[in-house]
């Protein structure tokens, strides 16, 4: 099952596509100063790391500028000039190399301005976010809309850059209409959706620190991308923004819309029948696994009864019992290890899935692993029987109450 997408129109940041049939690309902010050049280097490598695919750097004053030129020719991923309220930092950004602006229609409303910068930026072939912001809206537009930030407010700030756009025959835009009140984002975005073609960028803009804020941007972005809006996305927490990137990465892997990169841990929530404790062994695992930087999805279940079953469609997988590791690859057992070695045998056997594929990894089931496997179930079953939950026990009196 995929999720068909709004057909946009295509346009190019930097190097990577955005808009039409272009993977959903995930994009983060630097926090630091952007003057501070080898600092916002090493920020920007490490987003690209996570999962960004595109950068934005604040470009508030003349040093941030100079800074972008140095920036620009060194970073991994396109960079974006976030334009505050003075359009030349724009004219600057550009001669420094951007691959794109942000302009915020709230803040630089001349439309001689406006016009100058998109000007500039058709002659060099560099695509403009309209970012409208819902807590920056154009105060004209607030008071127009009875001194309330309403979806429709917000529509309109973006229809009028795109008027003043027009009038020097610039098109190559993306646009934005974020606002914290999810269900306003969501709003907003809808009504974009259908009265434009552009590719657009979602977010909840000041989400705040996780985990509320991760909720919150999620609840906004998958709704919109379950409907087939968006083209990039941006987490904005209160946090390392490589969590941003982190988190927009997962996002996108999460709901089928880019190819899994990285680890996807699954593991059972734990219940009576548990024989370890999942929460531990599945955030060491989380830790250890993560360092590979390897696609793989990889189960962690609390016993052997039920959770090889659960489980069988994850590439990797250990089940516990009776102090012991069930090792299994697509639901198909290769090695029992004790319980202290769960997490070690996860590492090496995720290597080999990874490097030799499932048949191979599976070919090299140990002798007598699905045997003993085997016998652990059955024992534990015997001495806990079926029912290790009680469900039947609780059905069993509640039908009593019936009859009495
Ligand atoms: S039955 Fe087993 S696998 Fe399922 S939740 Fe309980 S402990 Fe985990």
């Amino acid at each position: 099952m995929t999720f068909a997408r709004r057909k946009t129109r295509q346009i190019m940041v930097g190097d990577v596509l955005v808009g039409g049939d272009a993977p959903i690309s995930v994009q983060s902010m630097t926090t630091t100063k952007t003057a501070d050049v080898e600092g916002t280097l090493v920020q920007i490598y490490a987003l690209a790391a996570a999962g960004a695919d595109i950068v934005r750097c604040t470009c508030n004053d003349r040093e941030a500028a100079e800074g972008l030129a140095h920036i620009v020719p060194r970073s991994p991923v396109p960079i974006i000039a976030d334009i505050h309220n003075q359009y030349r930092r724009a004219l600057e950004a550009l001669d420094a190399g951007v691959a794109c602006l942000r302009l915020n229609p709230g803040n630089i409303t001349n439309p001689e301005h406006i016009k100058t910068v998109a000007r500039e930026c058709k002659d060099r072939g560099v695509p403009i976010r309209i970012g409208v912001n819902g807590g920056s809206l154009d105060k004209s537009l607030y008071k127009k809309y009875g001194g309330r930030i309403t979806a429709e407010a917000m529509v309109e700030s973006a229809q009028r850059e795109l008027d003043y756009f027009r009038e020097v025959d610039f098109d190559d835009v993306k646009i934005s209409v974020k606002a914290s009140n999810v269900p306003l984002m969501i709003d907003a975005y809808r009504q974009l959706a259908d009265a434009v073609d552009y590719p657009l960028h979602l977010g909840v803009t000041e989400a705040g620190p996780p985990p509320a804020g991760l909720i919150k941007s999620t609840a906004g972005m998958a709704t919109l991308l379950a409907e087939g809006i968006g083209d990039t996305i941006r987490y904005s927490l209160t946090a390392d923004p490589v969590e941003e990137a982190r988190a927009g990465r997962q996002l996108l892997e999460a709901l089928g819309l880019r190819e899994r990169k990285g680890l996807d841990l699954i593991a059972c929530p734990s219940c009576g029948r548990a024989e370890v404790d999942v929460i531990e062994v599945a955030n060491a695992a989380q830790n250890a696994l993560s360092q590979l930087n390897i696609p793989i999805q990889v189960a962690v279940m609390g016993c052997v009864v039920n959770g090889p079953g659960e489980a069988r469609e994850a590439d990797l997988g250990i089940a516990a019992g009776r102090k012991r590791g069930h090792l299994f690859v697509k639901g198909r057992v290769v090695k029992v290890v004790k319980e202290d070695e769960m997490v070690g045998a996860l590492v090496e056997w995720a290597k080999i899935v990874n490097e030799e594929g499932v048949e191979e990894a599976q070919a090299r089931a140990e002798a007598g692993a699905a045997e003993a496997a085997e016998a652990d179930r059955a024992a534990l079953l015997d001495e806990q029987g079926s029912d290790a939950n009680q469900d039947e026990v609780r059905i069993e009196l509640m039908r009593k109450r019936d009859d009495t």
